[in-house]
């Protein structure tokens, strides 16, 4: 079970800030993050695999596809949640977050899997 300070952990690196950040109230494959974050897919679930480990990320699956969101429903939900909205405002307006909700919405238009974007 994750703690308090794996959490922290995982928020500590821009890189997993801005997976966390794009996962906040979406649910995407790991193409769409690929595509957003435009980094190779190695780097990527290989940041993904931390964020299941501490906790902070939540995976569910189709037939075809792993779908990526910020979990909120384990004991720590609350904290999370409010981590990622004091984030979310505070550093939704600079670069790089605000290129990645950019990008995020044309590369959404090209994804074969069912993600849900949801930029609030
Ligand atoms: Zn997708």
């Amino acid at each position: 079970m994750a703690d308090v300070k794996d959490i922290l952990f995982a928020f500590s690196e821009e890189i997993r800030l801005r997976i966390i950040l794009l996962l906040k109230d979406s649910l995407l494959c790991v193409n769409c993050l690929t595509d957003t974050l435009s980094l190779p897919q190695p780097t990527i679930s290989r940041h993904l695999a931390l964020l299941r480990r501490t906790g902070v990320v939540g995976v569910s699956k189709d037939k075809l596809y792993c779908y990526y969101t910020v979990k909120k429903d384990d004991p720590f939900g609350s904290l999370k949640k409010d981590l990622t909205k004091a984030f979310y405002t505070a550093l939704k307006g600079t670069e790089p977050f605000k290129g990645d909700f950019r990008r995020l919405r044309a590369v959404e238009k090209h994804c074969n899997a069912n993600c849900k974007v949801k930029i609030k």
